[in-house]
């Protein structure tokens, strides 16, 4: 085979693209198409937990924080031509993980089955907020809580979704929040929850394996006001 050599530095390459190493290439032409020189999420201030399109992504120290922000970040690259595919080998801090963070992101890009290194140095940012399960926690003002828990064989979300249709109780309801354990649903008054639990012990086995009163203040007339925690288990 012929020896072939770089247009721009004239070193030996087995890869040349468009007459260029790689390394020439992607120095001179570029690797990834929409490279951010900052790159901004939102971070919950309160659980730590990172917003990821319509989610709240567990994360809950800096390092985790800046992991899921730079797997976002790695989605939105797109490969300059003709170079194809963008994947992540791994990333380095170039500053103490914090709310600014300078990163190092090593990305392997390919070219007719070759893999060719590139590498990005961006600031990750994170931006407190608070979630929407944090608000309601900080407000206290939901009545009834009900955990919905089932074994990793259920589609929980699906049986939630479906009891929410059954029910019919939107007026009430306040927030579905899925969590590492299963679903958390938030009503404004206790009918509601009762008859979305109906609903979801009606359509398969269940268990309400836990109810709890906690005390949460007094209201205008001098009422004790008291919030409910029901947890029920799918089988
Ligand atoms: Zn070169
Ligand atoms: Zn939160």
């Amino acid at each position: 085979m012929a020896r072939r050599f770089c247009a721009a530095c004239g070193r030996e390459s087995e890869v040349l693209i468009k007459g260029l190493c790689p390394e020439c290439f992607t120095t001179r032409v570029g690797g990834a198409k929409g490279t951010p020189s900052r790159f901004r999420v939102t971070v919950c201030r309160f659980c730590g937990r990172v917003k990821r399109g319509t989610r709240w992504v567990e994360a809950g120290s800096f390092p985790a924080a800046v992991d899921v922000a730079v797997g976002m970040l790695i989605e939105r690259l797109k490969p300059v031509e003709p170079l194809e595919g963008v994947e992540l080998e791994r990333w380095e801090p170039l500053s103490e993980p914090d709310w600014r963070t300078r990163v190092l992101i090593r990305l392997s890009l390919s070219y007719k089955g070759v893999a060719i290194p590139y590498t990005i140095d961006t600031h990750i940012e994170l931006e407190p907020s608070i979630c929407p399960l944090c608000e309601i926690r900080q407000s206290g003002e939901y009545d009834t809580l009900v955990q919905v828990r089932g074994a990793s064989s259920v589609d929980v979300r699906r049986e939630v979704e479906k009891a929410l249709e059954h029910a019919s109780v939107w007026d009430a309801l306040i927030e579905v929040i899925e969590s590492r354990d299963g679903i958390d649903v938030y009503f404004t008054h206790r009918g509601a929850a009762s008859k979305f639990v109906k609903a979801l012990t009606r359509a398969r086995q269940a268990s309400i394996s836990r109810t709890r009163h906690e005390i949460v203040g007094t209201n205008r007339s001098g009422k004790t006001r008291t919030r409910k925690t029901i947890t029920v288990r799918l089988k």
